[in-house]
């Protein structure tokens, strides 16, 4: 990879987001921020003039996208990490609300990479971050939307993974737990309860709107991991972030281990 990289962020202006940009520059980096409201970036575009610029982008639209990599010109880093938390029980939430998760945090992320990828195949060099979650491998009551868009993206980047990698192009699937930004708080989205899930979603919803600003997890911490680890020179595919979603990620594959023992003898008794 270059000595100086350029990055392109989405969802820069808050949480991960805003923190991958301020390591990035820390690091030396150019930052091309995909941001919807790009006044809200104007004292860091003071800070480093040189080396940030904004751009604005909604990732569910695709005009925005295809000039966003256009602006950004060369990229050596895509991190796709907007995002939204919904909390709903798959019978509660609506076909727009999966709809809506899907398209901002897997087709927003899937066209961006797409977008991205013909230059880097061309340079043999570049990195796609994923900004999924520790539910792209696991879910609670009242996450079916959400895992289900964080789970397309994590399978879709395993496979990416593969095929790109004789190109000289890595991909790096982050899997945070919880951590302090606005996605707990006024980003949430909530579907419309039916008293029926209120002891299984319920406990989600009231979990998750409680631990607003109390996370363990420091975003700043978490965007440093990410650049040690973008800096090896065989970077491992996923990065779990957090003891969170260590052990759950932990309890997840014991879980899938059991359930494959357990069945076993009647899965190897379909074969002709
Ligand atoms: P955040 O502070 O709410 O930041 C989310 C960012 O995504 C905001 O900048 C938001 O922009 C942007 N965004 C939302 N919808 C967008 C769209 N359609 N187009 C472009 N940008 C959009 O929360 P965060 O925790 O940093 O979230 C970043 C990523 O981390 C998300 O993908 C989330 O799923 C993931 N994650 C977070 C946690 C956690 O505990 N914090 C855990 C696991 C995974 P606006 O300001 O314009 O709304």
């Amino acid at each position: 990879m270059t000595q100086q990289r350029r990055w392109l962020i989405t969802g820069a202006s808050s949480g991960f987001g805003a923190a991958f940009v301020r390591a990035a520059l820390q690091a030396g980096d150019e930052v091309v921020a995909g941001v919807r409201r790009p006044d809200s970036m104007e004292d860091l575009v003071r800070q480093h003039p040189d080396r940030l610029t904004v751009v604005s982008l909604d990732v569910r639209d695709p005009a925005q996208c295809r000039e966003a990599i256009a602006h950004a010109g060369r990229v050596d880093v895509l991190v796709n990490n907007a995002g939204y938390g919904i909390v709903g029980a798959v019978e509660e939430s609506t076909e727009e609300e999966f709809r809506d998760a899907l398209e901002v945090m897997f087709f927003g992320a899937l066209r961006l990479t797409q977008l991205v990828l013909p230059q880097m195949r061309e340079r043999r060099d570049g990195a796609i971050v994923q900004i999924t979650s520790m539910g792209g491998l696991l879910a609670y009551p009242g996450n079916g939307a959400y895992c289900a868009a964080k789970g397309a993206l994590e399978l879709a980047s395993e496979a990416l993974a593969a095929e790109v990698k004789p190109l000289g192009i890595r991909v790096l699937i982050v899997e945070p737990g919880a951590f302090r930004t606005g996605f707990a708080g006024p980003s949430l989205r909530l579907s419309t309860p039916l008293p029926d899930y209120e002891q299984t979603v319920g406990v989600t919803r009231a979990r998750l709107t409680q631990m607003h600003g109390t996370q363990a997890g420091d975003p700043d911490r978490a965007a440093a991991a990410v650049l040690q680890v973008l800096n090896q020179p065989d970077p491992p595919l996923r990065l779990a972030l957090g003891e969170d979603a260590v052990s759950a990620i932990r309890e997840k594959i014991t879980t899938l281990l059991e359930e494959l023992d357990q069945t076993e003898a009647l899965s190897l008794a379909t074969t002709f």
